[in-house]
């Protein structure tokens, strides 16, 4: 198989994996090589093209929702690291990507493919004097001294966890233990992490839906090991059912569900939301007609309105329609002026169209009826 087959081949069976920089804007339309280049967001707003492939997409693994499994008669092939590395390096050169994700199947000991991702990451770096963005995949079930290598290596460290616990895990992967083969590879990293490295930091993936998991569930322990070991974020992937596995017949997670997993992520991450302070229905699930900050507001009706002038920072965050960038000017601003109409808020990048049900500004209250259902969109 020549290499643009390969690629096709090994960047179709990456296209699951959304642990890309920030949000995954689109796929790029590079007819020869559809699959393999994608398009994203990185943190500090560049956009950043990332040539996103398997290493290989033979594995023993039989994960119930992969593509790649195992017992799924589809062609096989895999890259020598210095042919991943060459290309990797050449296409870089032509100005067609800007860094690279690599991951792959598993072809017998994990430490041993982790070896040959390691291998083609090394090549890069020393041989082709490669400066560009790397995300590394770690594989389950590597050891301790693969992961302080691929330390020193690489940009971005991720681990998909696929479950948000060992019982859901097992249902869709058997085989893998949550704790041993995947949580613990990712404390290594956080502790064994030097100054200077990690410098995108630590992420994951959960399949969402496969495991017919709640979003409570999926929240908890995002935000348990966020605590523990400061993941930089966790990405959602909806389940799609595959042709000829055994959840082929397993109805798609639509986009709408990923939506409120990112906002309610994104509210325990930066706004300093607790799991408690989300709402759940009995099943466990976001409201999907809602979003997570405005269904807490309504919930808390108690806490409402708020004055601008004198709140705290945590409080103003509570508010829908005020982020974190709008909180800090109001902080900044009100020290010297009072805030007493809708348009000084306006001017200081909030939402007032969302935040005037919750809030008084010098006592004074401006609110519109049914804010609910004219404001479920954003946070
Ligand atoms: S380990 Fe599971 S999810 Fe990963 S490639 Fe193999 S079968 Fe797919």
């Amino acid at each position: 198989m020549d290499n643009g087959a390969r690629l096709r081949l090994l960047g179709e069976g990456a296209r699951f994996d959304v642990s890309v920089p920030s949000t995954l804007a689109a796929q790029t339309a590079l007819a020869d090589r559809p699959g393999s280049i994608y398009e994203a967001l990185s943190p500090d707003g560049r956009r950043v093209r990332l040539l996103k492939v398997l290493l290989s997409n033979a594995c023993r693994y039989d994960c119930a929702y992969c593509a790649t499994r195992c017992s799924r008669d589809i062609p096989r092939a895999s890259f020598r690291p210095e042919e991943l590395a060459r290309l990797t390096d050449e296409l870089t050169r032509a100005g067609l990507i800007s860094g690279l994700f690599l991951s792959s199947g598993i072809v017998g000991d994990a430490d041993n493919q982790m070896a040959r991702m390691i291998e083609t990451v090394e090549l890069l770096r020393h041989k082709h004097q490669y400066r560009n963005y790397i995300h590394l995949k770690l594989l389950p079930g590597v050891s301790e001294a693969a992961v302080t290598t691929a330390l020193g290596l690489a940009d971005r460290l991720s681990l998909n966890l696929e479950a948000p616990g060992p019982e859901r895990l097992s249902a869709i992967c058997p085989g893998k233990s949550f704790e041993r083969d995947l949580v613990r590879p990712l404390r290594w990293a956080r502790r064994l992490a030097a100054p200077g490295q990690l410098r995108s930091g630590l992420t994951t993936q959960f399949v969402v839906g496969a495991a017919g998991e709640s979003d409570r569930e999926l929240i908890a322990t995002t935000w348990r090991l966020s605590a523990e070991i400061g993941l930089a974020r966790a990405y959602f992937s909806g389940f799609q059912p595959v042709p000829d596995t055994p959840l082929e017949n397993a109805e798609p997670i639509p986009a709408g569900r990923e939506h409120r997993l990112y906002q309610a992520e994104f509210l325990t991450r930066a706004y300093g939301f607790a799991l408690d302070d989300l709402v759940f229905d009995e099943q466990g699930m976001l409201p999907i007609d809602l979003d997570p900050k405005m269904a807490a507001a309504l919930a808390h009706e108690e806490d409402f309105p708020i004055e601008v002038n004198t709140a705290d920072r945590s409080q103003l965050l509570r508010v829908p329609g005020i982020g974190p960038t709008s909180a800090e000017r109001i902080l900044q601003v009100r020290g010297k002026h009072k805030l007493t109409a809708l348009r000084h808020l306006q001017i200081l990048g909030a939402r007032t169209d969302r935040a005037r049900n919750f809030i008084t500004l010098g006592g004074r209250y401006y609110p519109r009826e049914e804010p609910a259902l004219q404001l479920s969109m954003g946070l």
